[in-house]
């Protein structure tokens, strides 16, 4: 088994420029059985494209989360669909994303756990060895298991999909080639995502650097990482990468990382990771890279002051950029932009109303169930003249850290931007009986409403399980269930979803106003 080198620039898992043929898909390395297993399902290397159906009600470029639930949804309805998939089947979310990272943070917490397990009477006498190969073997494994739920043999012999590997192109104003076919089609939908953005910082190419498409193919843990980024891939990846036993550096030029996120949650996880000893540089700039030997040295900027970092791997997080290049959308008079994607109105429709665009290619907010939900909007706006549209979703998030932050909808900051004048209300978690007995008390919920109402806009929780907790407060918006209702929702004590009714009982007392006080005293008093 051929590890991946820490100084590699190779991209095992996606081409430098997105131009290849079917033949040429991107190495999935280590080649073992359980990458085998997972290439078997994702992109079989003796897949034979069908012969294209005379029409398509619709074709779908890219099979990724937004392009496999479209098609699947579509097909489900009885319509005949064509999938095009350059690559792997499931996008990065199966492959280079969500599941992969997941997996890694999974392994790493049971590190947190014994990190502090003398804080709950467990000594372990000789401390925990960690065993990076087989963590990652874990991941392989687990990740080739899941695979099977997005293996084109699913898509085509049990959802009756035609499933095309290869680059696909608009050609016509109804039709996609790939493969040398041409599919022809009432409504395609553009759902090719988005890649690592690879910043033109002198010497770091030379140097080799690691983003998400590449970094779970390592075999060997790395002693030292710099963590370009600190954002929800970078923060997450910083603390898993730190548990498993590296010296981390996180690298972000900002003064907050996780900068979409309610301060005060960025500012606990601040000193978590300080705690565990991430190093984190916030308002900090790469300016270039060298290589010495085997180590890479960083030179850093911060307030006017020059610092060298050295390490042996970077892992670059700075942002995504949309899969736009290549498929001739100029010559279907599809409007996009290099780095916001593909325009699409409120109903996902592209500048050409034949065509619509769903997930990470068109999308400000970049998450697997963002691109579930808006290709699901895409199938009834496409298919069936509907008119959903993407203004009215809650769209909560998480990022998994440890505690996990997770958001949905308003936060203070867009709140004041707006104008929205908000009332919050604020649960510490050292308040909640279930996060002190779990040794958990640092994290909060924060719930804002409209002021004056009880209209959920906007929450953040900070806790091991926030994106467990968050759907309550997503489910409440969603419904247009008010704040003071969740008082009356019971919650089994002891949970750390208490914390959700403390902060709706925290509402409901502040409707008990001196006048409404006093009926009651007066009328306790004359019922005595
Ligand atoms: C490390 C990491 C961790 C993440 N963790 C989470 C998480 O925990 N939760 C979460 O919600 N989100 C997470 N995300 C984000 C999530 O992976 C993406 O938002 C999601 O995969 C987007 O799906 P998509 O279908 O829009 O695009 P993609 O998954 O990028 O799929 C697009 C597909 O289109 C194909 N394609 C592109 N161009 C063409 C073409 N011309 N012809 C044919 N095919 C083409 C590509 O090969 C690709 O397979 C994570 C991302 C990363 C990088």
């Amino acid at each position: 088994m051929e590890p991946l080198s820490a100084r590699t620039t190779s991209r095992p898992f996606a081409p430098a420029d997105g131009k290849q043929s079917p033949a040429q898909i991107p190495e999935v390395l280590p080649k073992d059985a359980h990458n085998a297993t997972l290439v078997a399902n994702v992109h079989p290397p003796d897949w034979q494209n069908p012969e294209p159906a005379p029409r398509y009600n619709l074709v779908v470029i890219g099979a990724g989360t937004a392009g496999l639930v479209a098609a699947a949804g579509a097909a489900g309805l009885g319509a005949k669909v064509a999938l095009v998939e350059r690559h792997f089947l499931g996008g990065d979310c199966l492959n280079v994303g969500c599941v992969p990272s997941k997996c890694m943070i999974r392994s790493s917490r049971v590190l947190g756990d014994l990190a502090v397990a003398h804080e709950l009477g467990i000594s372990l006498p000789s401390g925990a060895t960690v065993d990076f190969p087989a963590v990652m073997e874990r991941m392989r494994r687990l990740r080739a298991r899941i695979s099977h739920h997005d293996s084109v043999h699913r898509f085509h012999d049990q959802l009756g999909v035609d499933v095309f590997l290869g680059e696909g192109r608009f050609t016509g104003p109804d039709t996609i080639g790939v493969d040398g076919k041409v599919l022809r089609f009432k409504r395609a939908v553009i759902a090719t995502g988005a890649r690592p953005v690879h910043p033109p910082l002198p010497g770091l190419a030379e140097a080799g650097f690691l983003t998400n498409e590449t970094v779970f193919s390592l075999t060997e843990r790395p002693n030292r990482l710099a963590l370009v980024g600190g954002g929800p891939l970078g923060c997450e990846l910083a603390q898993a990468f730190r548990r498993l036993g590296c010296e981390v550096t996180v690298v972000e030029m900002e003064p907050q990382f996780l900068l979409r996120e309610d301060p005060d949650a960025a500012a606990i996880l601040f000193t978590v990771f300080q705690r565990e000893g991430i190093e984190v540089r916030l308002s900090t700039t790469l300016k270039k890279v060298t290589c010495v030997g085997n180590e890479k040295h960083l030179y850093l900027e911060s307030a006017g002051r020059q610092e060298t970092l050295v390490v042996d791997i970077i892992l670059v997080g700075v942002g995504r950029a949309p899969n736009v290049e290549g498929l001739n959308l100029e010559g279907v008079r599809v409007a996009y932009d290099r780095k916001k994607g593909v325009m699409v109105n409120d109903r996902l429709q592209t500048t050409n109303p034949r065509i619509y665009a769903a997930g990470d290619v068109c999308l400000d907010y970049k998450f697997t169930h963002t691109a579930d939900a808006t290709a699901r909007v895409v199938i009834q706006n496409a298919l069936f003249f509907g008119r959903k549209k993407l203004s009215t979703l809650t769209i909560p998030w998480c990022t998994y850290t440890d505690p996990e932050i997770a958001h949905v909808g308003l936060s203070e900051r867009e709140a004041e931007k707006q104008g929205v004048a908000i009332q919050t209300f604020l649960i510490p978690f050292k308040e909640v009986d279930r996060a002190v007995v779990d040794g958990e008390e640092e994290g909060l919920v924060k719930i804002h409403v409209k002021e004056g109402t009880d209209q959920i806009l906007g929450a953040t929780i900070v806790a091991r399980h926030a994106g467990e907790m968050i759907n309550e407060i997503t489910l409440a918006m969603t419904a247009k269930i008010g704040l003071g209702a969740l008082s009356s929702v019971i919650h089994p004590y002891p949970t750390q979803a208490e914390a959700i009714r403390k902060a709706a009982d925290a509402y409901n007392r502040t409707r008990l106003t001196p006048f409404v006080k006093k009926l009651f005293n007066s009328w306790l008093a004359w019922t005595r």
